[in-house]
């Protein structure tokens, strides 16, 4: 019976682990690990986020892919600035 706890606690410390260093939360998947056991741990490897260029996996709070270089957010930023310029551009033919 003792065996089986530590295995558990390893299984939550190993999923905390992967977690924070896929930018998941540690304490989350932590409790994920104590939860699920060896499940919590695979499930662990799908934490945080993907880049959309090199499809690696990044800290969902990321703005610049550590991997690639990238910028992520600021592409759907740019994208929604660029929706409202078009919609201002269409006004200011219809004005003028
Ligand atoms: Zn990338």
């Amino acid at each position: 019976m003792e065996l089986i706890i530590i295995i558990w606690f390893a299984c939550a410390i190993t999923a905390g682990v992967i977690a924070s260093n896929r930018g998941g939360s540690g304490l989350f998947w932590f409790l994920e690990g104590a939860i699920f056991g060896p499940l919590g741990v695979l499930t662990a490897f799908t934490a945080g986020k993907k880049c959309p260029y090199c499809r690696s996996r990044i800290s969902p709070k990321a703005i610049v892919c550590p991997k690639c270089g990238r910028e992520i957010e600021k592409k759907k930023y740019d994208k929604w600035r660029e929706v409202g310029k078009t919609i201002r551009e269409k006004r200011e033919k219809k004005a003028g």
